[in-house]
């Protein structure tokens, strides 16, 4: 057993032990940061950027299978295997380049896991580290849903790392996730099933977009299982067999659950340091700091905050608790938060949301459109787009914005921006935007 001293020990090295590991380090501070999986975390490894990579190819066979007769002759196909490889080269590298650079940084590394001694004392497998500060960003791990043979399911890790993709493929869950890997799945050409417990998926967006986004993946070929409890799953041979309440049954080759993901805390000892945590996360105060201690600090997914769990949102908490560490005293003040979901055709929503909206006419203005027969969307022939804008209406400055097309991820960005800056869509009647492209439309939303 060796002991070590650090002025900080930073647990996880995702986005969000990222951040702080090398904003610490930078101002002289002598750091250390411990990893019991791969260096680099979930968006990285797990996450957003993998996603992305078979969203891509989801993308490129969907423009071609639009396009077909308007001047494509072929639908595009997806080679799965090519494809995972092309993805692996995007991942493979990543824990051996995220070590050497903290290595080349100055900053210690320790590859275990850790857990609490007290509340200035690290186990870090046979070593001890003391810390005058310690920050907790463990990230969180997929749930399992607990019925009989949940043995059967199979993680997004596993997703994001499958050989080869099946004929049939379950998601559980009425997340993004799912959604996602179905939109991917689906344009892979296989036949995909979603399941969800109640009717109401993606509750966090606009539920008419959400119902239109269902209606159109349902049109594509995804099949949707709502208002249904799993309660066995059995295999036989080959193939997996699901049961449900009312008598739901169905068969598949692999079953992918998406059912929310859990703060990684369970094995991080925190009650040997008195620090307070619920099944959301540890709790911290909005200088995220735990609750019994002033030197520890939580950031990122495993962190009950109220920003969403989402990577440029632990990036911005992490950058806040550096500052603290290094003397601030600042307070955490999230702006709009835009989130994406990336299927075909991709959902967006930023600021209030329509039930807020809706509730305060008085102060609120909603400003519908249906975009789909506009020329940005006629041009790659999508067959839906949808937009809401939502202002405050004495000033005209935008609170919200709800998006349903190929370019929603764009738009959400826009509106981000003019959110920032207190912008009207008025505003930009004197910007000149590159035409034609879907920002040079933000004018004609007015
Ligand atoms: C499939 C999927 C798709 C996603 N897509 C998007 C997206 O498109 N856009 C977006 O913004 N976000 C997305 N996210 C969310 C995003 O990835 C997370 O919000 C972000 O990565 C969390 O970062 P973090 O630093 O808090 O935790 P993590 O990146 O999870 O890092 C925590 C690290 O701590 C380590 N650890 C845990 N316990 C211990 C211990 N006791 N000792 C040592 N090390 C420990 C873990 O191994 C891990 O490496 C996605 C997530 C998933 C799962």
């Amino acid at each position: 057993m060796t002991e070590f001293t650090y002025d900080v020990v930073i647990i996880g090295s995702g986005a969000s032990g990222t951040t702080v590991a090398f904003e610490a380090q930078a101002a002289g501070l002598k750091v250390a940061i411990v990893e019991e999986r791969s260096w680099g975390g979930t968006c990285v490894l797990r996450g957003c950027d993998p996603k992305k990579v078979l969203v891509g190819a989801a993308e490129a066979r969907n423009l071609s299978t639009r396009l077909r007769g308007k001047g494509i002759k072929e639908e595009a196909t997806i080679s799965w295997t090519d494809l995972m490889a092309f993805k692996e080269t995007f991942v493979e590298d990543v824990p051996e380049s995220r070590l050497e650079s903290f290595q080349e940084a100055g900053i210690e590394t320790f590859f275990v896991p850790a857990s609490f001694q007290n509340e200035n004392t690290l186990q870090v497998g046979n070593d001890i580290l003391n810390a005058k500060k310690i920050v907790i960003a463990t990230g969180a791990t997929p749930n399992t849903l607990k019925v009989e043979g949940q043995e059967h399911i199979q993680t997004s890790d596993d997703f994001l790392s499958l050989e080869k993709l099946p004929d049939s493929v379950v998601f559980i869950g009425g997340g993004y996730i799912s959604f996602e890997f179905a939109s991917i799945a689906l344009a892979a050409g296989r036949d995909v099933h979603i399941i969800h417990h109640n009717s109401e998926p993606l509750k966090k967006f606009d539920p008419d977009f959400v119902a239109a986004l269902v209606a159109t993946l349902k049109e594509e070929g995804i099949h949707f299982h709502f208002d249904t409890d799993i309660t066995k799953i059995t295999k036989n041979s080959e193939k997996l067999h699901i049961e449900g309440k009312n008598s739901f049954s169905l068969e598949t080759d692999l079953i992918i659950g998406a059912t929310g993901r859990t703060p990684n805390i369970a094995h991080l000892a925190l009650e040997k340091a008195n620090i307070d945590y619920t099944k959301k996360g540890i709790t911290v105060n909005e200088k995220l700091q735990t609750t019994n201690h002033a030197h520890i600090y939580a950031c990122g997914d495993v962190a009950a905050t109220k920003g969403a769990p989402l990577t440029p949102v632990v990036s911005m908490e992490a950058a806040l608790v550096a500052k603290n560490i290094l003397g601030g005293n600042e307070k955490i003040d999230y702006p709009a938060i835009p989130s994406v979901v990336f299927t075909s055709p991709k959902l967006a929503s930023i600021g209030i949301s329509m039930e807020e909206a809706t509730a305060n006419p008085e102060k609120y203005q909603i400003k519908n459109h249906d975009t789909t027969k506009w020329y940005t969307y006629r041009r790659t022939n999508e067959k839906i787009a949808l937009a809401k804008i939502i202002e405050d209406r004495k000033t005209g400055q935008i609170k919200g914005a709800h998006f349903l097309s190929e370019e929603a991820d764009y738009m959400i960005n826009y509106v981000a921006i003019l959110m920032k800056a207190n912008l009207t869509l008025a505003d930009l009647q004197s910007v000149i935007f590159a035409y034609p492209s879907p920002a040079s439309d933000l004018t004609a939303l007015n």
